[in-house]
């Protein structure tokens, strides 16, 4: 990614909503999503009292960060889904719908089929994405985006 010449930077406090390592702007995470998904180690680190955000940048290591702190795949107790490719890791951390299956799904041309269940899930006040996703918020996103590149390449 490119940046912009030091000049044009904006002059808010840069470390407080882009990634300190790479530069991506980061969604706000809750403190919760946190004191749920780092390791021990790592959460004994955790200063309280300070705003936390997501890096979704594919290439940083980073997953949280703040103005003083941050928080690398390491020390997440789960993989992270925007990080990390293998066919293990979940899309959907609520129901455990992995990106192996969103691929079987989508070759067995039943793909809809997950985007609707986690729908009705939702809808029942059953997702609990902010204590099971580390990106701390809803999967459908993820998971759609998921299903419409594989039926593009599927297509190609
Ligand atoms: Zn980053």
């Amino acid at each position: 990614m490119t940046t912009a010449p030091d000049c044009c930077a904006p002059t808010t406090p840069v470390a407080a909503t882009t990634c300190s390592t790479c530069g991506t702007t980061g969604r706000a995470v809750k403190l919760v999503t946190l004191k749920a998904l780092l390791t021990p180690a790592a959460l004994a680190t955790l200063d309280s009292s300070e705003a936390y955000r997501f890096c979704p940048d594919i290439a940083c290591d980073v997953v949280y960060f703040s103005p003083s702190r941050t928080y690398r795949q390491a020390d997440v107790k789960v993989p992270v889904f925007q990080k990390d490719g293998r066919g293990s890791t979940p899309a959907c951390y609520c129901f455990g719908h992995t990106r192996t299956d969103l691929e079987q799904a989508t070759r067995e041309g039943r793909a809809e089929v997950i985007p609707q269940s986690i729908q009705t899930h939702i809808q029942a006040g059953r997702c609990g994405c902010e204590v099971n996703n580390p990106q701390g918020s809803c999967c459908l996103g993820n998971v759609n985006r998921t299903l419409a590149a594989l039926r593009e390449a599927s297509h190609a």
